[in-house]
């Protein structure tokens, strides 16, 4: 299977409508890329040509000052009456003094002109006298009639001449003059004239600068190179002519390539006119500010094309980014809806498992109360069946008084018995209904009321300081356990000189929900150190002689937490025992209180 590849697989990913927009936008960046490159290019070339043009003004005029200079050097010359009548004489009839004399002349003339050679040729064209006569290369007796100068001097009065010289191979410029003796013209007077020290000036201002003549071939340059090539291609009869004239001794003259940087900016090469001599002298500026102004407008510019990517990537990224956070909300949204129906399903768990719990609770209890009450049972059951049989044979015997006594010791037996079963039925009783709003203090008064036979013989002292609170509880529920409460302090403090009970209550909380705590305090003997960890356990008792069955704080503490109450037992703080019984307040009571 072809493994598709990761340009092709993100480009999918964009999709057409976004790579419509990558092409678009690419396009664009290369379309400014382009014309912004163009623009700054063309700024360059344009600057660096005028400011060559301003340097091509100066050195067209030093070239035109260092030719005009000997402008008239060979007519001044050609004055001197030694110069005209030698030139008269011709080269075949000289004398040799009157050839020395002017020799010298022309020797001494060219030295303080500075000129390269200053020579005197007959009518013929042959050289005479010559500055250069005592040097190897001297001019003298050489025929320089081919040249054109000297045609042109001779014919039309003035010559000038741009050749290589054919003896000395050296490039020079040649101005020409008629001599004349007697109002004819027998010779011409040359003076050749070295531009040399134009190019080394070229050369050091690092100016590419060069001169043609007027077929285009370039005879002086910066750059050696270019030198005796032409700027255009030559005719037929102009290469027929330089091969008579000897103009550049027969040098061949290749086209003249112009550097790659001049071809793509050709007006960087900046050219004027030297009219008098039919010259061309132009200058190829230097490219390299225009080049150097492309790149660093191609920097800044792939600064910029960065730096448009980069804020494309990050605005991209923050998008992206910002769908994510959307996405992740909208996930831990989820997840908190899922936890929060798993709380919702575990606590229901936990609720129905805490009423199996409690339920485990009250059966553990019913078996406890069970075996309990088997043993409790059992008792006054053997005790009636003895007595039964003893009643029996008392009949038999006769012994009425006896039997009589025995069967009222059996209906107490069978009262006990009853007594207990209806507190277990007591127990055993479901709640008789939901809790609703008790006047705490008249219930309080109505437990007191059922007692008040019992508290008035056995003169206990009961001290009552409850508030008007409403209790949530049942109303006969409630009764049962505050007579409870009551009648096992009584019964503790049974025997002493000044029995006491004081029924107070505080305001405190239950699960964080608002509560009364009732405290049933008594002066009696306080909880005994052998039940006090068992005291609500069923027929936990320490009531001597079958008084207690051991059942109402067991049956009050059942009530109690029914109704979503607590009920301990505390040490008193003047010794007796303390019961604290706190029931939740009725949501009403807020209510109540407030009107
Ligand atoms: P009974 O009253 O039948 O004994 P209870 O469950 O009411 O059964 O009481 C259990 C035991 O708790 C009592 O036998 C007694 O030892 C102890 N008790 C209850 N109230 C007090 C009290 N006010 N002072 C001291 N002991 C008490």
């Amino acid at each position: 299977m072809a493994v598709p590849h990761p340009l092709a697989a993100r480009l999918r990913a964009v999709g057409p409508g976004g790579i419509l927009a990558l092409l678009l936008a690419a396009a664009g960046a290369l379309g400014l890329w382009v014309l912004a490159v163009g623009h700054a290019e063309r700024r360059a070339v344009d600057a660096v040509a005028a400011d060559a043009r301003h340097r091509l003004e100066i050195y067209a005029n030093n070239l035109d000052g260092a030719v005009e200079r000997f402008d008239y050097l060979p007519s001044v010359a050609a004055r001197d009456p030694a110069v005209s009548a030698l030139a008269a004489a011709g080269s075949g009839h000289a004398d040799p003094a009157a050839v020395d004399r002017v020799n010298r002349y022309l020797e001494a003339v060219n030295a303080s002109a500075g000129s390269a050679v200053l020579y005197l040729m007959d009518a013929e064209g042959r050289t005479v006298a010559a500055s250069n006569w005592n040097r190897p290369d001297s001019y003298v007796g050489i025929d320089f009639s081919y040249r054109p100068y000297f045609k042109d001097a001779r014919d039309q009065g003035v010559g000038r001449f741009y050749g290589v010289g054919t003896l000395t191979r050296l490039p020079g410029y040649f101005i020409a003059a008629p001599v004349e003796h007697d109002g004819r013209r027998v010779g011409v007077l040359a003076v050749k004239i070295v531009l040399d020290a134009l190019e080394d000036g070229w050369r050091t201002s690092h100016d590419a600068v060069l001169v043609s003549d007027r077929f285009g071939i370039v005879f002086l340059s910066s750059n050696p190179d270019w030198k005796f090539r032409a700027r255009r291609p030559l005719a037929a009869d102009t290469l027929k002519y330089l091969e008579e004239s000897r103009e550049y001794v027969g040098l061949a003259h290749p086209p003249l390539v112009l550097p790659r940087s001049l071809q793509a900016h050709p007006a960087l090469l900046v050219e004027r006119a030297l009219g008098r001599y039919g010259w061309t002298i132009a200058l190829a500026a230097d490219a390299h500010p225009v080049a150097q102004a492309a790149a660093t407008t191609r920097i800044g510019l792939a600064l910029l094309l960065l730096l448009a990517l980069a804020s494309g990537l990050y605005v991209r990224q923050r998008v992206k980014r910002q769908g994510e956070q959307r996405l992740a909300q909208a996930a831990l949204d989820r997840a908190y809806q899922d936890l929060e129906r798993q709380v919702e399903a575990r606590t229901a768990d936990l609720r129905d498992a805490q009423a199996e719990l409690v339920q485990a609770a009250k059966l553990a209890m019913i078996g406890q109360v069970a075996a309990g009450v088997t043993h409790e049972l059992n008792q006054p059951l053997t005790a009636l069946r003895a007595l039964a049989d003893n009643a029996r044979l008392l009949l038999d015997q006769g012994r009425q008084a006896e039997v009589s006594q025995n069967l009222s010791h059996i209906a107490g037996l069978v009262d006990r018995m009853a007594k207990i079963s209806s507190q277990l039925r007591n127990f055993s009783r479901r709640s008789e209904g939901p809790a609703q709003p008790v006047a705490l203090a008249a219930a309080v008064q109505e437990a007191l009321a059922l007692l008040d036979r019992r508290l008035k013989e056995a003169r206990v002292e009961v001290a009552v300081e409850v508030p008007e609170v409403t209790v949530a509880f049942d109303p006969v529920r409630l009764q049962q356990v505050l007579v409870n409460l009551i009648r096992n302090a009584e019964d503790a403090t049974a025997g002493l000189a000044h029995p006491r009970i004081a029924i107070t209550a505080t305001s405190a909380t239950l699960d964080e929900r608002p509560a009364v705590r009732v405290a049933v305090a008594d002066n009696g003997p306080g909880l005994d150190p052998a039940v006090r960890d068992r005291l609500f356990d069923p027929f936990v008792t320490t009531k001597p002689g079958g008084q207690g069955l051991g059942l109402g704080l067991a049956i009050s503490l059942a009530i109690t937490q029914e109704y979503g109450g607590q009920l301990e037992a505390r040490d008193g703080a003047d010794g007796g025992a303390v019961f604290l019984l706190t029931l939740p307040l009725a949501a009403v009571e807020h209510d109540d209180a407030s009107t």
